[in-house]
């Protein structure tokens, strides 16, 4: 089986602060983001891993392409395909059409994912120098109350009090995924739809947290090719990625086509 390497990098700026509620409760604070050694804040690898397989697989689905229900593991591929072979498409190359599109880039609980998702780091801004940013302070605290999701009303005793990157910090976070996907499937095109769709990553979605900026002309790019001559994928590459997907994976009578939500 061949296969194509792929490169994605972001550098984002953030509308809103993005809020990673897996650090550690502090003295202040009952959720805190995630922070590096340095006392950074950090966006973990595995949280924009996880945003973008959920966005990637609204496409495939709008896309009617053949694609499993996570995250129980009974309902994931490869089961998927063996639960559901009226919808199966028809087998490609080796044992892999009975992985769904988006666990070939992403992984099930049988299947390693082939890309590496690594952190993304916040740098400064370029207009700041070393000394400003080293005494700006990263975080800052944010308080809530906990509503009752079934009555919509206040609950008692339910201010909580979250740390979550500083709003407006001047800095830009940089990451980066990579690894060798099958090639000649438009695995690649699947997975650069799903990056240019993420506008948010992170909790706090309701508290509109997270929201990347799109305008600042730092779209994210995704490369592919023989590993250190990937070129950036464009429209073009995106397009005719895309009719492949369809073409290897499609299912037009699909039972679980659209969006179930
Ligand atoms: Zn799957």
């Amino acid at each position: 089986m061949s296969r194509v390497h792929a490169v994605i990098e972001w550098n984002v700026h953030f509308l809103s602060p993005p809020f990673i509620g897996a650090g550690p409760t502090t003295a202040d604070a009952d959720r805190a983001t995630v922070r590096d050694s340095d006392g950074n804040p950090i966006i973990p690898g595995s949280s924009v891993k996880g945003r973008l397989r959920h966005h990637c697989e609204r496409i495939a689905r709008a896309l009617k392409v053949a694609c499993c229900e996570g995250p129980q593991a009974d309902m994931m591929c490869p089961n998927y395909y063996f639960r559901s072979s009226e919808d199966a498409p028809t087998p490609v190359a080796g044992h892999e059409h009975f992985f769904c599109p988006v666990c070939l880039i992403f992984g099930s609980p049988w299947l390693a994912s082939p890309l590496h998702f690594s952190d993304w780091h916040c740098e400064r801004d370029d207009e700041l120098d070393d000394e400003t940013w080293d005494l700006l302070d990263k975080t800052a605290l944010r308080t809530g109350i906990g509503m009752n999701r079934y009555t919509r009303t206040v609950q008692d005793q339910r201010l909580f009090v979250t740390r979550t990157v500083a709003p407006a910090l001047p800095a830009v976070f940089k990451g980066r995924a990579q690894g060798f996907l099958p090639a000649g499937l438009g695995l690649e095109a699947l997975l650069y739809a799903g990056v240019l769709d993420v506008c948010r990553v992170g909790g706090g979605n309701s508290r509109g947290l997270g929201w990347i900026d799109r305008a600042d002309g730092a779209a994210p790019t995704v490369s592919v090719g023989e590993k250190g001559l990937e070129q950036p994928m464009d429209r073009a590459t995106l397009r005719a990625g895309l009719e492949k997907l369809q073409e290897v994976f499609g299912t037009q009578n699909s039972s679980d086509g659209g969006d179930a939500q």
